[in-house]
């Protein structure tokens, strides 16, 4: 995956930070310092997990996000709107439906230009607006590499007119794949348990190709119905949620109290399509098996 940054000059200028490595984590670590003007652009979940990293160190922290809310695609309006308010009550600030158009500084960065004009101080720039598939190097064949690579449901790379490329599979973040527990469109998933589920199916049908076992044929054709899932934590706020909850045209609490512990369902039309909490795991957990 590569990281998003922002189309701005000075590139290269210190105290701009991404986050996607180990690396990456322990030279941001290194300027969370108490009383620093930490700047986020993008209040993601990696944006809001570093939020409240770096108020909890006792930094300045200013998310600039260009929605209404935090986490406003894939939780909602209601969870989303209730986790700002929490951030908020720790101490972070939010510039909500605006983006950073400049940056200030000669040799560092000194502070950020909003599109309101507005400007805000900032020692450490922290750029978390998403990532894009790493499928350039594939370029010059008829692989389908529009939004990551096209695969089958055995997992099978596939070409722009259908057909699966031989002995070439595709798994994890930069697998797009038609989930059939919410419909036939193909997409990516980001979560952490998608690598696995889809290294266990191509091992399954790569191991049954080898072994020139009879059931290939109809291993080949076997739905395959990860259940997506994700979590995080963010202060003592543990969220855990099952299916694809951006698919949502409705969030409903249906258990707990939005100002605490809580549980939303999320549906699309009347299709149960993902169940996200804070708190209440045991409840959430069991929403797994409906998907199944
Ligand atoms: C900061 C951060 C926090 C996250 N937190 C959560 C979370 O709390 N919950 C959750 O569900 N998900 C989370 N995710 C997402 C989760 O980490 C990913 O979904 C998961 O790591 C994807 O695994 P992957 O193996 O597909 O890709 P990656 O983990 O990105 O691994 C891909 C590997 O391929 C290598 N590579 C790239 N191009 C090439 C090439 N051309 N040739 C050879 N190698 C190549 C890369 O260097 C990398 O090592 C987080 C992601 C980040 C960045």
């Amino acid at each position: 995956m590569v990281r998003f940054t922002l189309s701005l000059l000075w590139l290269s200028l210190p105290a701009r930070h991404a986050l996607r490595s180990l690396e990456d984590a322990i030279a941001l670590r290194a300027e969370l310092v108490q009383g620093k003007n930490v700047v986020i652009v993008g209040g993601g979940f990696i944006g809001c997990e570093v939020a409240a990293t770096a108020v909890k160190l006792g930094c300045n922290v200013t998310v600039v996000h260009n929605a209404a809310h935090p986490m406003l695609r894939p939780l909602g309006s209601g969870l989303a709107e209730q986790m700002q308010l929490r951030h908020e009550a720790m101490g972070v600030t939010f510039k909500l439906k605006r983006t950073v158009t400049d940056l200030i500084g000669t040799d560092h960065v000194e502070g950020v230009r909003l599109d309101d004009e507005s400007t805000l101080d900032c020692d450490v720039l922290i750029e978390a607006i998403g990532s894009h598939a790493n499928v350039e190097w594939l370029s010059g064949n008829d692989i389908d590499r529009n939004d990551g690579v096209l695969v089958d449901s055995a997992m099978r790379v596939m070409t722009r007119d259908g057909h699966a490329v031989p002995n070439v599979f595709a798994i994890g973040d930069v697998a797009r794949f038609a989930n059939p527990i919410f419909d036939l469109e193909a997409r990516r998933v980001e979560h952490w348990n998608i690598p696995t589920e889809t290294a266990k199916r191509a091992a399954s049908v790569i191991a049954s190709y080898l072994n020139k076992s009879d059931s290939y044929p109809a291993i080949l054709d076997e739905p395959f119905k990860p259940v997506p899932s994700f979590w995080s934590d963010q202060y003592e706020n543990h969220l855990l949620a099952f299916g694809l909850l951006s698919l949502a045209d409705k969030a409903t609490l249906v258990a707990g109290d939005i100002s605490g512990d809580c549980v939303f369902e999320y549906s699309r039309g009347d299709q149960l399509v993902g169940v996200c909490g804070i708190g209440m795991r045991s409840v959430v957990q069991s929403y797994r098996a409906k998907f199944i």
